[in-house]
């Protein structure tokens, strides 16, 4: 019989009743240390002070307001994020899956405004992730995503990751835009070498092709910088922000420059929620602090002092892991075993981790565990790769 929820998750046998930074307590009591962070959802831990504040300060005012109206909270965040990043303008969603979306829409707009409607076409890259909707899925291409969902949106091309003579040879002044990832999150930590995107932002100039990075994962501060892409040197024309941007409120962000956006009039894209007074107020908050440049040291730091322990914790258990990927607090262990198989070993160990394709463990701790809670995470990996032997 259908369980009341619908099935579409494996999900482990463990509910959270309370969390406090970087720990979570379970429904029997259980104390885990929390190195997945919701997916890189929580960037600032569990229970944030700072954020519990800001969300119910605003909760006693106002949770929402239509669109139709002027939304100071948004219109704050926005001039924040435009402030400290490339863009000139922001559109707000609930979730990385819709800011595909506008992604998608603002690029075949803004070819159509320049008066070259045939330009649809999309370069993406096998290992993708970009969301659920029926765009996203078709746009990423996986045969895991789509099968049994077609007929599939037409329009979307996917070469093999990081192949720069493909995209040399995909890329026409027929493309409207290329879509990346410059660090692949679900495709296993897979991060894009700075040369390739400076590559790839070249070859987009030279034909007037849009460049457009899915930053729901390793942005907002994850890498150290507070988009991934700005290790590159690289101006994107737009960029897609979720998760961490809400510290674990429903909050996504469509970063463009005004170039790019020229399309985008009103009456040409609209949401209920998107921006709304509540998701704004907690985003503001976090976005103030996690692009405070001593906040991003802090975090590039910590992710050194991880990254080093990880290291050694190789070198230890060579049978068990074998390769470490991924910049700050964004890193991934290549696992001998299946890493659906370490995942729940950590669960025996207190750990929680997220497993990856590309037989690759996530580790995505908020960006401001303590230093103390590293030791602890590295000292039960340990235990981890132990038992993992012992089986
Ligand atoms: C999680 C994710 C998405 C989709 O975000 P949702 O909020 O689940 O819709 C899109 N792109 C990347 C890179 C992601 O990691």
């Amino acid at each position: 019989m259908i369980t009341p929820v619908l099935p579409t998750y494996n999900r482990a046998p463990i509910a959270f009743v309370k969390g406090q930074g970087s720990w979570l307590e379970a429904a029997d009591g259980r104390r885990y240390l929390d190195l997945g962070a919701g997916i890189a959802v929580n960037a600032l831990g569990h229970a944030a002070p700072e954020l519990v504040a800001a969300l119910t300060e605003q909760a006693g005012k106002l949770w929402h307001v239509s669109n139709v109206y002027t939304i100071p909270e948004q219109e704050r965040l926005a001039a924040l994020l435009v402030d400290r990043s490339f863009a000139d303008t922001v559109f707000f969603t609930n979730s990385g899956t819709e800011t595909a979306e506008l992604a998608i829409k603002m690029a075949r707009k803004f070819h159509y405004e320049n008066g070259e409607p045939e330009r649809t076409g999309f370069i993406a890259f096998e290992g993708a992730f970009h969301g659920r909707s029926t765009g996203a899925i078709a746009l990423a291409g996986s045969e895991k995503m789509v099968k049994g969902y077609g007929p599939l949106m037409p329009g979307f091309t996917q070469l093999p990751w990081g192949d720069i003579d493909a995209i040399r040879a995909a890329i026409t002044e027929q493309t409207c835009a290329v879509i990346v990832e410059p660090i692949q999150g679900e495709g296993g930590i897979r991060p894009l070498p700075a040369a390739l995107l400076q590559e790839i932002r070249a070859l987009c100039d030279q034909t007037g092709t849009l460049l457009i990075l899915d930053e729901v994962q390793c942005g907002m501060g994850r890498t150290g910088r507070l988009f991934a892409h700005e290790w590159s040197g690289v101006t994107p024309d737009i960029v897609m922000v979720a998760k961490g941007i809400g510290g674990g409120f429903p909050l996504g962000a469509v970063l463009a420059t005004e170039r790019a956006a020229k399309g985008m009039t009103a009456g040409t894209h609209g949401s209920t929620y998107g921006g709304n007074p509540l998701a704004c107020a907690v985003g503001a908050k976090v976005t103030g602090i996690v692009s405070d440049p001593a906040f991003l040291a802090e975090v590039a730091r910590k992710g050194a002092l991880l990254r080093q322990g990880l290291e050694s914790l190789i070198a230890r258990h060579t049978d068990i892991f074998t390769e470490l990927r991924g910049d700050g607090l964004m890193l991934g262990l290549k696992c001998v075993p299946a890493p659906g198989d370490v995942v729940n070993a950590g669960y025996k160990a207190g750990l929680l981790t997220v497993a990856a394709a590309d037989n690759v463990l996530r580790l995505l701790p908020a960006l401001n565990i303590p230093d103390e809670d590293i030791t602890e995470a590295l000292n039960r990996l340990d235990q981890v790769a132990e038992s993992l032997k012992a089986a």
